[in-house]
């Protein structure tokens, strides 16, 4: 049954809606905060939060958590956006944490009237030194029961500029021998004397996480607050602030509430999928940019010519779960791979070009054959390819002396090139060095495709260029960003000597047909028997430019 196929959040919701909590809505958010790219990680929240939403008729925001300005940047919201568009996702409104700060500072006031809050004058050090172990209860701050008056004083003062940062911070007072180490008063708010991209110099007083995120739910209406497994130990505090805030003058009433639920992050072997790693990559040149195509981030994806379908289908497949793992790279290879076999346009590149003459092919003549755009499409357009008596071939597609089952070019056998004639290798030309310069066959006019000596057996298809006819292209190979599969587990090494020295190939002496000239970057190609590729970005009429999305077969290894 459907139900079976269900994971545990969607399990969850659509309980949720039997039971009619809520008033039966649906509503989730994705909350990032902007202070890099996204990376694949976050297309994983993505999907769930808006596909979620999508399929019970309700509301998906994007809520950009920007509590903290002296990280975030406005060419971060703009990226995130942009993302999230080509994922093929559409957010219902745009919200900022920051649009909450009068609330939440109204709130925390509340709380401090309330004996609930209190303003520590020690350093964090003091306080992350008194927190005890959760099986030993914390020491009290000397602070913790001054007179309310004097909190709400020095609040102020927390916010007005004549508090230094550092100086003080405003705590929760709820119970410093709580076995959950979060409910040992946490810190709520602490002074920063930074420009922020919205609010400008308004505030200096900043929430923390914990007093932001679950009260900016509340106030949005979010019903279903799906986040990752390291939020699970903070959710009784997320649920704490509720039931105070609901108790407040700013409570909505009625019996609504926020759920949070965590699921498995996602990890990429051969990967760093931590922000600040990415930055760190991207600050000191060790990538070009946070688009680089060997970048785990979605520009990056989408400049290497993954589709969105294809992150979608593998974030899919590996699913929502309440268990670390580590995921198989190749696996989301493998998803690229099965959806560009469905809308690559198949064309013809040589990557290593070697001449091949058709000595028995008149001078001059050139002949137009037809070529299927996609032979996975029942309905595929057709585009022409020139065929002439000089051709660029696969300097490997040739060898001298080859072994029996070498089903490509030899002296003596016979080969088809792909789209056009069956052609008989005769021999090559070598310089000093004993380098192949010129291979020479035949070709038997009978064969092209569609003729009746087209249907001859013959064992092995060639790609080729007719070399009057082709352009010249630069082709950027790609492989893994790391050469150990798990970089953060490796915590004694900088994850910066764990590199793969051969991440980036660049090819500069290719061969492309000329109707690629017709193709922006992001169009999806597979040049044939090769891999799957696209335009780049740095690509000009003048200067074609490619980047190997992913090769035909997992290869990796072998
Ligand atoms: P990082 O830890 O790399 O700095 P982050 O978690 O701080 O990332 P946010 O912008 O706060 O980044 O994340 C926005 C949302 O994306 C959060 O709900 C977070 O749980 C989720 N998310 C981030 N990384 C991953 C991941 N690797 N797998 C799944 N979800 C993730
Ligand atoms: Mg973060
Ligand atoms: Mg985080």
């Amino acid at each position: 049954t459907e139900k079976k196929s269900l994971n545990f959040i969607e399990q969850a919701i659509v309980n949720d809606l039997k039971e009619g909590k809520n008033d039966g809505r649906v509503q989730t958010r994705f909350p990032p905060e902007p202070n890099g790219y996204l990376h694949i990680g976050h297309a994983k929240a993505i999907n769930i939060d808006f596909s979620m939403a999508e399929k019970y008729n309700g509301v998906c925001n994007l809520r950009f958590d920007d509590t903290n300005p002296v990280k975030e940047d406005v060419e971060y919201v703009d990226s995130i956006k942009e993302d999230i568009e080509w994922l093929g996702f559409h957010w219902d409104n745009i919200y900022y944490a920051s649009d909450y700060f009068q609330q939440l500072w109204d709130f925390a006031i509340m709380l401090i009237k309330q004996g609930k809050a209190y303003i520590d004058e020690q350093s964090a050090e003091q306080i992350a030194a008194q927190k005890g172990t959760p099986t030993t209860p914390g020491t009290e701050s000397p602070f913790r029961n001054r007179p309310i008056e004097e909190s709400l004083e020095l609040f102020n003062k927390m916010n007005s500029g004549e508090v230094e940062e550092g100086a003080m911070v405003l705590r929760a007072k709820i119970d410093m021998a709580n076995s959950n180490m979060h409910f040992r008063d946490p810190i709520i708010y602490r002074v920063i004397k930074h420009h922020h991209h919205r609010t400008g110099d308004q505030w200096k007083a900043y929430p923390m996480y914990d007093f932001a995120h679950g009260q900016s739910d509340y106030f949005e209406g979010v019903t279903h607050s799906l986040c990752t497994l390291e939020f699970e130990v903070h959710r009784p505090l997320y649920d704490y602030f509720i039931d105070e805030l609901k108790d407040t003058t700013l409570s909505a009433g009625g019996d609504y509430r926020p759920r949070q639920m965590e699921f498995n992050r996602l990890n990429l072997t051969y990967n760093v999928m931590s922000k600040r790693k990415l930055l760190t990559l991207v600050k000191e040149d060790l990538v070009h940019g946070w688009d680089d195509p060997r970048m785990p981030t979605i520009c990056g994806y989408r400049r290497r010519g993954y589709s969105p379908e294809a992150i979608k289908n593998f974030l899919n497949m590996i699913g929502y779960t309440k268990y670390e793992a580590l995921n198989d790279f190749s696996l989301l290879e493998s998803a690229v791979r099965e959806d560009l076999n469905k809308r690559a346009t198949r064309v013809s590149a040589v990557l290593d070009p070697v001449k091949l003459i058709i000595t028995n092919y008149p001078e001059g003549k050139v002949e137009e054959l037809e070529c299927i755009d996609n032979p996975e499409d029942p309905n595929s357009p057709t585009h022409t390819i020139e065929f002439s008596r000089e051709l660029w071939i696969e300097r490997n597609d040739f060898m001298e002396d080859a072994p029996k089952k070498y089903f490509r070019m030899t002296p003596g056998k016979e080969v088809r090139l792909k789209n056009a004639y069956i052609v008989e290798c005769t021999g090559c030309k070598k310089d000093e060095d004993g380098k192949i310069t010129e291979v020479y066959c035949t070709y038997d006019a009978d064969t092209l495709s569609g003729m009746p000596g087209a249907s001859r057996k013959v064992k092995g298809t060639l790609h080729w260029l007719s070399s009057a006819h082709c352009l010249p292209a630069e082709v950027r190979l790609y492989d893994r960003l790391f050469s150990v599969e798990n970089p953060a587990a490796e915590q004694d090494k900088d994850f910066r000597e764990l590199m793969n020295p051969d991440s980036l190939t660049v090819l500069n002496n290719c061969y492309v047909e000329k109707y690629l000239t017709n193709f922006e970057p992001g169009s999806y190609l597979q040049f044939q028997r090769i891999g799957y590729f696209t335009p780049d970005k740095d690509s000009t009429k003048e200067k074609l430019v490619f980047n190997r999305t992913v090769g035909l077969k997992d290869t990796w290894g072998k």
